[in-house]
């Protein structure tokens, strides 16, 4: 797939969970991508800038199959997150992709073993989705961590794909579940070893792939290596830019 670049149009706005939003764009009709990759959006003639600039990297939360491409992101105090939220629906806003080689393998008899922390589900959304469409036989496991319900984007949503996949394994976790006003009964803590072993059948065989910013990314790769885990059995995404989810 060659990166172009292009022009989208925004169509939606949407708050998915605290202080986080979904953009929605018009999907331009040569626009193709695999589930995992990402792109460039820049905004055209912003209001205001920083030393940051004016384009962000973002990975592509829609499935293929879908109407709109999908970026999701917290909306912190930076000129590019206060242009974007401030943007009118129908606004143009330069696109440049897909870029990336963060997709799942091909061999549907391995299973694949996806750790997002915070907003690092984006890519495993798109990937999901495309599995549900696809109804894929493949096993994928989701372990998904965040603070507290309220921080994490999708959760009614992956519950859902979870009733309707049977070879989609979801868990959840909190780990600053004291902080919440929602009732938590799944897991809560870390990602770890422990965690792992409990709900998979066995740490070797499976593809593991871990999206998020870079010190989380580094954490959870060490993590799986003390795991017992082969150094080239994890894939990874790094969220450069991104200092917390
Ligand atoms: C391949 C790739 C894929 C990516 N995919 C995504 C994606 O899907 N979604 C996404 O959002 N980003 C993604 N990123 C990162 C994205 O490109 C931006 O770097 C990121 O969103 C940071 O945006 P920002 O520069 O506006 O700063 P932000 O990190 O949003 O904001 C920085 C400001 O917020 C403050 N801040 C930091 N942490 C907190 C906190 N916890 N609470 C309050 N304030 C805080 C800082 O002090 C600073 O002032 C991806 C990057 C790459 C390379």
């Amino acid at each position: 797939m060659i990166a172009t670049t292009y022009k989208a149009r925004l169509q939606k706005k949407e708050l998915v969970a605290e202080n986080t939003m979904a953009f929605y764009l018009e999907k331009p009709v040569d626009f193709f991508f695999k589930p995992g990759q990402y792109l460039d959006v820049s905004l055209i003639d912003p209001a205001e800038t920083d030393e940051d600039g004016n384009i962000r990297s973002f990975s592509i939360a829609s499935g293929p199959a879908d109407k709109y491409l999908v970026v999701v992101t917290r909306m912190r105090d930076t000129a590019f997150k206060r242009v974007m939220e401030a943007t009118p629906l129908n606004t143009e806003i330069a696109l440049e992709g897909p870029f990336g080689y963060f997709t799942l393998h091909y061999n549907p008899m391995k299973p694949a073993v996806f750790l997002a922390a915070g907003l690092g589900i984006t890519p495993f959304l798109s990937m999901l989705r495309h599995a549900v469409v696809q109804k894929r036989f493949q096993q994928l496991y989701l372990f998904y961590e965040n603070r507290h319900p309220e921080d994490a984007a999708f959760l009614s949503e992956l519950l859902e794909m979870k009733a309707l996949n049977p070879n989609f394994r979801f868990i959840p976790t909190m780990t600053g579940v004291e902080h919440s006003k929602q009732p938590w009964s799944e897991e809560t803590g870390t990602v770890d070893g422990h965690m792992l072993s409990k709900h998979l059948t066995r740490l070797r065989g499976p593809i593991y792939y871990v999206a998020g910013p870079p010190a989380m990314v580094a954490q959870k790769r060490k993590m799986l290596v003390a795991a017992g885990i082969d150094f080239d059995d994890v894939t990874t995404e790094e969220f450069v830019g991104y200092l917390d989810v």
